[in-house]
């Protein structure tokens, strides 16, 4: 620790090869033009990655960092991420989990830990602080993920050691599987693949080392006006502990816009059945779960023992999980999807992912463009949770249709071919997730724009649902977006959980500069903390363009441009062509990026020093 800031103060070079490891200070320019987390993790791969590597080739790096406000009293502040080029997009992406596994790494004395190469035989990395050992890994492989875990624990005999590790899907090299760490999942992009095809299985951590405070009154303040607000707000203090995250369920689809049946509809009827509120008044959830230093604890154990094969507990279903294995798959069995839940962190994947992806099998099936011969006689029609299941486990092990499943949606219809292309929904690559792009036009242009692809957490769907903009408006999105993207860049390098936002605003302000003075000491202004921002999402945007990516990738599945949802209260609602490049002229010129190309000009790249 610097004594200066809250930084651990040093990052950890690991060679997998060589065996090696190098530590350097953490460089003073870094830590002020990009802030820490994702900022980090963008700026070293694209530093590391040369263009035009394969994903799963040992020229891609594993970046892992935590955020400077990690380990202090900063709300919700323990996730970490991790960045790499994504074996599903080809693009940088950033995947975030909670639970204590960031805070370790600070308290053992890193802001990020770089993994390069590949090891000749599995292997996994234990970090007890300065101690860095490479250990073999062999007895593990194959092994589901918690019992992986459990092993590892009980190998070390370190007490508080918190273990990420894969599962035979990231060992499988399927293009969308998590690192999980404790029970929780770095779920996108593929990011299990990476540590796959580097032969490491886990990484074990421990720290004990303080994490220094420059203004521990101030800090004191922080924390104090901060928990007040987290529990008077409506939903922190009260739906995300008492429902969890599937409240959203019955929500959305009040509103028309709970995306169903590989996105044909957007009214679920078996929402009610699947929803937080049947998870918490059917006696399904056990107890509640908070990350560290988190006052809101959105984390629900749930068990059931109506699962063939016996009970199951699992930390989840999260709104995505009961959108991915329920609504999306027709399927209506709250068992199925708990099951499902357990079952995706076990083997290691995304549930976003795999069930968009299943989602997509099924549609085919049901168009008669897969037949019973491709899928090895399952009947696998929407609703048929038992078919999912299995094809899930089949996925993992790249066995039959799975195999192609693995690749991802949009590898897959590609694959498959005979039309299904405009059945797989994804953008760049990366599946989406259960927020209505056709019903949030700022939505729609914040998928399509996305760094990371498809995904709700550059421009959040929040924004338009808080009734601060029109949702069905056009012009303003472009700006709207670009504020916001600054705003979750900023809050993802710091790194604060999402949920916050609903205390600290959708758009940088003077909270966001509060708690960044407080652990860097480094007395950002306002506007300084908008060009952090805008730094970090403009280089996530070079090292895309470097990769080929232009305005033509910005694009959405042609289903939300051609179908309007069909029914429900957002009936009709589509996404017009016309309205996309109107929002997306405005989006580029608002970011100071060509508008023709979509790259970032010179005199931006200029501006932000980069
Ligand atoms: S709100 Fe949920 S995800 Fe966020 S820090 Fe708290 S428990 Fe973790």
């Amino acid at each position: 620790m610097s004594g200066k800031d809250a930084y651990a103060g040093s990052i950890l070079f690991v060679d997998l090869p060589s065996r090696t490891v190098r530590r350097e200070n953490t460089p003073e320019d870094l830590k002020r033009k990009f802030l820490g987390g994702n900022g980090f993790a963008v700026k070293l791969a694209y530093d590391l990655i040369r263009p035009g590597a394969d994903p799963l080739d040992p020229e891609n790096a594993l970046v892992f960092a935590v955020g400077p406000a990690a380990g202090t009293l900063i709300p919700c502040s323990s996730r970490f991420v991790v960045g790499s080029k994504s074996p599903l997009t080809g693009l940088f992406v950033d995947s975030y989990a909670g639970g204590s596994w960031g805070e370790e790494l600070k308290c053992a004395g890193y802001d990020a830990l770089v993994v390069t190469g590949v090891s000749p035989t599995p292997v996994y990395l234990l970090i007890d602080g300065d101690r860095v050992e490479f250990r073999d890994a062999g007895h593990l492989w194959g092994r589901m993920v918690f019992g992986a875990q459990r092993r590892i624990a009980g190998e070390c005999k370190i007490p508080g050691l918190s273990v990420a590790a894969i599962g035979p899907a990231g060992e499988n090299l399927v293009r969308y599987a998590s690192i999980i760490a404790g029970t929780r999942a770095a779920g996108r992009g593929g990011m299990g693949a990476v540590m796959g095809a580097k032969k490491l299985k886990a990484i074990a951590v421990r720290g004990q080392k303080p994490v220094f405070v420059p203004d521990q009154e101030g800090m004191w303040r922080f924390f104090r006006d901060s928990l007040r607000r987290l529990r008077e707000h409506p939903g922190t203090g009260k739906l995300l502990p008492e429902v969890g995250t599937g409240a959203g369920v019955n929500a959305f689809n009040r509103l028309g816009m709970l995306p169903a049946r590989n996105w044909q509809e957007e009214v679920f009827v078996g929402a009610e059945d699947i929803s937080g509120e049947r998870l918490r008044d059917q006696g399904y959830f056990i107890r509640s779960k908070a990350c560290p230093g988190c006052p809101i604890g959105c984390g629900k154990v749930a068990s059931t023992c109506g699962v063939d094969g016996g009970p199951v507990i699992t930390e989840g279903p999260e709104y995505e999980t009961l959108y991915s294995f329920g609504s999306m798959l027709g399927n209506s069995d709250l068992d199925s999807i708990i099951y499902a839940d357990r079952m995706c962190d076990e083997l290691g994947i995304d549930t976003i992912s795999a069930g968009v992806t299943i989602a997509f099998a099924m549609e085919a099936f049901e168009r008669e463009i897969l037949s019973p011969g491709d899928t090895g006689g399952i009947d696998l029609y929407f609703g048929n949770h038992r078919a999912a299941i299995n094809l899930l486990l089949d996925i993992a092990y790249r066995r039959g249709l799975g195999d192609t499943l693995a690749e991802g949606v949009k590898r897959a219809a590609e694959i498959i071919g005979r039309g299904s292309e405009k059945y797989a929904m994804h953008v760049k690559g990366m599946e989406l997730p259960g927020h209505s792009a056709r019903g949030l036009k700022g939505m729609a242009l914040g998928y399509a724009v996305s760094t990371r692809g498809g995904t709700h957490q550059d421009t959040r769907p929040t924004v338009e649902r808080s009734g601060q903009f029109d949702p069905q408006a056009v012009q303003g999105k472009g700006k709207m977006n670009k504020d916001n993207q600054d705003m979750t860049a900023v809050c993802d390098s710091l790194i604060i959980c999402r949920y916050t936002e609903g205390i600290y605003g959708f758009f940088l302000g003077e909270d966001h500069v509060r708690m960044a003075n407080l652990v860097t000491g480094a007395g950002y202004s306002l506007e300084d903390l908008r060009k952090v921002g805008e730094r970090v999402y403009t280089l996530e945007r070079l090292f895309n363009v470097r990769e080929g990516l232009s305005r033509k990738d910005d694009r959405l599945p042609e289903r939300f441009l051609e179908e309007p949802i069909p029914g429900g209260a957002a009936a009709g609602r589509v996404v017009l062509r016309e309205d996309l490049d109107q929002m997306l002229d405005e989006y580029y010129t608002a970011r100071g990026w060509d508008p023709r190309t979509g790259a970032p000009t010179d005199e931006k790249l200029k501006e932000l020093g980069l």
